[in-house]
């Protein structure tokens, strides 16, 4: 679990700012929703945040977890060397992660110097990428499990150079799939105009009818 422990509201007016904010820090009296969308950047973030699924954040005043969400991806942020933004979805009540941390305590390991702090967590697991069923709580496998995995599908191959042949030819585009001889189809309401020029090229200009 990544934890991240914010100072209090401070006004904001960096034109620079990637999150272009107007504070940041945890705003007492602000819908939670402007809180994450204030405070998921711009931090400087280990590798072990890479591996983590979720983030909780502490309010230091009140010693509390204030709020938690999902990691989807953690960015470079823009203009920020070093810094990261964390993409991802803030947690309502009823989800396991929300439910256990937000509004309780700051776990004791975070009570650190350093904002940014990690510790191991036994909720909002999610099941080992491999299909072993095993539940884990941090990155996508059981250590090895990766290995075995991708050991499985060269396996169906053959050998490994037999796999790297095969791997090769099919993003060569070589081995054309199923359906790459049908062409695509899309379904709009809406106008298609197209214009060849002189030259020969033609240009498809699609403009959907906006849904009401
Ligand atoms: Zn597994």
């Amino acid at each position: 679990m990544l934890h991240i422990t914010l100072a209090a509201k401070t006004p904001a007016d960096d034109p620079t700012d990637p999150l272009q904010r107007t504070f940041y820090g945890w705003g007492e009296g602000d819908p939670v929703e402007q809180n994450w969308a204030n405070n998921r950047g711009c931090w400087v973030l280990g590798a072990r945040a890479n591996r983590e699924n979720y983030v909780i954040f502490s309010y230091y005043k009140v010693h509390k977890v204030v709020m938690a969400a999902e990691i989807d991806q953690i960015i470079d942020a823009p203009g920020r060397p070093g810094r990261k933004i964390i993409e991802g979805r803030l947690l309502s009540a009823g989800h396991p992660v929300h439910d256990r941390y937000v509004g309780e305590s700051t776990p004791p390991s975070a009570r650190a110097r350093n904002p940014v702090t990690y510790f191991d967590s036994t909720v909002g697991g999610r099941l080992c990428g491999c299909g072993c069923g095993t539940e884990i709580f941090v990155g996508d496998f059981v250590r090895g499990h990766e290995q075995t995995a991708l050991h499985q599908r060269v396996a169906k191959i053959g050998t490994i150079p037999d796999f790297l042949r095969w791997f090769d030819a099919v993003h060569a585009g070589l081995t054309p799939t199923a359906a790459s001889s049908e062409g695509a189809s899309l379904t709009f309401e809406g106008s298609v105009n197209l214009t060849v020029a002189d030259d020969g090229s033609a240009t498809i200009t699609v403009k959907p009818t906006p849904r009401t």
